[in-house]
């Protein structure tokens, strides 16, 4: 896919003190476009979106939503601007009114029917449609986090910094609500940058997606490229267990056991995984893992072929 370059950050650097949180970042994203930005937690995550949306000044660089240069409070009293919203790991909500107030709270009175109107298909977006009445104050913390999300559409951003969007949601829940949040963003062509530790909320949404590692962009690349091709323990790992043999990267699902082979391994544990079962193993007094379709006895050999 092509995106049309609307976000641009240009050699940002960025620290809270004198040690450097972020150091010479550079990407561009486009118009409409959906990019994870993944990282361990520490990272700067928070803290790129925080500059992205103009919450702190920069030591160096620039960052432009198209024309406009984003600028920090030491240039601009009011942070944040009307194309852009960001709903942070600390959502802030107005917990004596109901989800369709604090929703509708900045749309425009003098258009009761349009407010209205507006208010119900974002309730839906985020399936908060039985609570829709109900004070936010009574909520739960998945729930408060879907109004936030909500509130944050009502005025039809350009872009959408989303910061753990999904972090507090349970899992009965989440993977609906990630298609109906991320199909809205792409039918409305809402630029959107999600910071995530969680693979779920990226595989299956992302165009592209920022690995952060040591202040720096480690990678940058489609999901299924990172996925297929990862080129760091700490990319692999994002993913899901993986073993290390003669200096190369497997998943568990690449190691399979066969009758016969010169790849033996001692069994030290199975863990249920719904699917299958992750098989803890030892090789050449490493750990590696092994995703087989059934529970191993401890202690027992088995013969290994790798899967490419
Ligand atoms: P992530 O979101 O990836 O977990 P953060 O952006 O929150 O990472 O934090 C990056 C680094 O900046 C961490 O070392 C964190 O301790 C530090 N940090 C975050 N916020 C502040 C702050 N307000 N003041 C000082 N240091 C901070
Ligand atoms: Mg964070």
């Amino acid at each position: 896919m092509v995106f049309l370059l609307m976000l641009q950050i240009k050699n940002l650097s960025f620290g809270y003190t004198k040690k450097e949180v972020l150091s010479l970042l550079d990407f561009n994203v486009g118009i409409g476009e959906n990019l994870a930005i993944i990282g361990e937690s520490g990272s700067g995550k928070s803290t790129l979106l925080k500059l992205i949306y103009g919450e702190y000044d920069l030591e160096q660089g620039e960052i432009f939503w198209k024309d406009t240069k984003i600028l920090g409070p030491k240039f601009n009293l009011v942070v944040g601007y009307d194309f852009m919203k960001y709903v942070s790991q600390e959502f802030d909500l107005m917990p004596y009114t109901s989800v369709e107030e604090n929703i509708g709270k900045f749309l425009s009175r003098f258009y009761p029917e349009e407010k209205e109107k507006r208010t119900q298909e974002l309730v839906k977006v985020v399936e908060l449609e039985a609570f829709a009445k109900t004070k936010v104050k009574h909520l739960s913390g998945g729930q408060k986090q879907r109004v936030a999300i909500a509130r944050a559409l009502a005025k039809e951003p350009e872009i959408l910094l989303l910061d753990e969007p999904f972090s507090h949601i349970d899992n009965f829940k989440k993977q609906s609500l990630r298609r109906s949040v991320f199909n809205y963003l792409k039918a409305q062509q809402i630029t959107c940058i999600v910071a995530s530790h969680d693979k779920n909320d990226v595989l299956g949404f992302a165009d592209q997606m920022i690995v952060l590692h040591d202040k720096k962009i480690i990678a940058k690349d489609t999901p299924s490229h990172l996925y297929n091709h990862p080129e760091s323990p700490l990319i692999a790992s994002f993913f899901g267990e993986f073993s290390i043999i003669d200096d190369k990267i497997y998943y568990a699902h690449q190691l399979k056991i066969v009758e016969q082979s010169d790849f033996t391994a001692t069994v030290k544990q199975s863990y249920f995984n719904g699917q299958n079962w992750l098989v803890e193993a030892t090789f050449k007094n490493q750990t590696i893992f092994i995703e087989h379709s059934n529970s191993l006895e401890s202690g027992i050999p088995v013969h290994l072929d790798i899967i490419k």
